[in-house]
């Protein structure tokens, strides 16, 4: 941690004031990368993470073959590039998984897609291109013919001792067909993180329950859930807990010891009823920060024993934002994934923006990618309570404090996807 960047300027309660670049670079810091890691077979790799850079020992393809249906042919030096009809005795037919004979000069094979060219062939001439002589027996062609036309040559995918995939990745479909295409059968990864899960508020409910005055369903919780499957957490959930120091005591001590890492939403800010602060100072060790940052000003990080710690917002839409700002490049870092940060994109904002902030805003925008730049419209209600803003937008905008702009002005957008 770097602690000159921590802005103690403001001086209200011990809570810090951060930028969010400060708040982002103290997480980072004390993300630990996950050092476990099990082997999976191809078929449960999807979005696991590499261990191991992946290195080829064979090349890809083995060996020379047709990029087409047609005829391989053994030309004749004085038959290259000349204009004029020609024609080529078929002696041989070769389809993908066999292996022709070697061909004479001036003499064609019937050859296959993905079938190996054989020796002494030095062109595939495609099928479209030429006719075949009623008795079958030779090819016709008006087409001048070069030489290693429609040949894939060994190696022209991996070659051989090439790095094909990287430490840190984390696969995609594409990633695990390119390991299989070397023949690798399994590969070795990073465990899942474990991640403990409570939420505070004396409000919620859950869905399916009935609403009594005063109440509200706990939607962060489905939010979380949903987020740290996406990002291939193993989830243990405690669900909602009583607003009060002992459950909130028990609920860490439960999951303090089993996980790498405990997330909870509310009961972050200083009122009575907010024990989350007090709770993990009596267990391990808490900084409570106010991030200089629209929505979800409060946010909690610390350590007991060896889990982590972070307690984000209880507003729903506070909570998804800091989440994606905050958790989830931590979490990634953690997992061993390489590339963990956010990569935010230019693009225009479609509207203007008059009145300075105090806080850095991420607001919920919907992108037209049909303008260049590609443009971002604003939702029109921007409450940190207001969930259908987040699932109306497709990202978020990123306006810094104490800015004004017109309409047109380049800022960071991140995708929410
Ligand atoms: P808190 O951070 O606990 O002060 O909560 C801030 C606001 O978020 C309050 O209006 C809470 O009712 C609401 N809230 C807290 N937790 C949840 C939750 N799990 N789901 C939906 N809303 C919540
Ligand atoms: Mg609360």
């Amino acid at each position: 941690m770097n602690k000159k960047k921590i802005d103690n300027t403001c001086n209200q309660a011990s809570q810090p004031l951060l930028s969010t670049h400060d708040a982002l670079e103290f997480l980072l810091n004390a993300s630990i990368v996950n050092t476990h890691t099990h082997t999976v077979a191809l078929d449960d790799a999807l979005r696991q993470i590499l261990a191991h850079d992946i290195r080829a020992n064979i090349n890809v393809p083995e060996f020379d073959n047709s990029a087409m249906d047609g005829y391989a042919i053994a030309l004749k030096p004085e038959q290259i590039s000349v204009p004029g009809i020609l024609n080529f005795k078929i002696t041989d037919r070769i389809q993908a998984g066999s292996t022709g004979n070697t061909l004479a000069p001036g003499c064609a094979a019937r050859i296959f897609t993905g079938a190996p060219i054989p020796q002494g062939a030095n062109t595939v001439i495609m099928q479209e291109v030429c006719e075949v002589s009623k008795e079958g027996d030779y090819i016709e062609t008006w087409q001048p013919l070069s030489l290693d036309e429609n040949i894939r040559p060994l190696g022209n995918d991996i070659q051989s001792g090439a790095v094909i995939l990287n430490k840190g990745r984390q696969l995609k479909a594409q990633d695990i067909a390119l390991a299989a295409s070397i023949g690798v059968k399994e590969l070795e990864v990073f465990k899942p993180l474990k991640v403990g899960l409570f939420f505070t508020g004396d409000e919620l409910i859950n869905p399916g329950e009935t609403l009594k005055k005063g109440e509200i369903f706990n939607s962060n919780r489905y939010a979380l859930v949903a987020l740290l499957t996406q990002l291939n957490c193993d989830i243990v959930n405690l669900g909602n807990i009583k607003d009060n120091f002992s459950a909130t005591l028990d609920a860490l001590s439960t999951l303090a010891d089993d996980c790498d890492l405990i997330i909870t939403t509310g009961g972050v800010s200083v009122g009575e009823e907010d024990h989350v602060k007090p709770a993990v100072e009596k267990l391990g060790k808490l900084s409570l920060w106010r991030i200089k940052m629209k929505p979800g000003k409060p946010l909690a990080f610390g350590h007991i024993g060896k889990s982590a710690f972070i307690g984000l917002p209880g507003n729903p839409v506070s909570a998804m934002v800091t989440f994606f700002l905050f958790a989830q490049p931590f979490i990634k870092k953690m997992q061993g994934i390489s590339n963990y940060k956010n990569q935010p994109i230019p693009v225009q904002a479609n509207f203007d923006w008059l009145r300075p902030r105090p806080r850095r805003e991420f607001v919920r925008v919907r992108l037209d990618q049909t303008t260049t730049p590609a443009s971002a419209s604003l939702y029109p209600k921007q409450g940190s309570d207001v969930l259908s803003s987040i699932v109306w937008a497709d990202g978020l905008l990123e306006i810094p404090e104490n800015s004004t702009f017109a309409q047109g002005e380049i800022l960071n957008y991140y995708p929410l996807t």
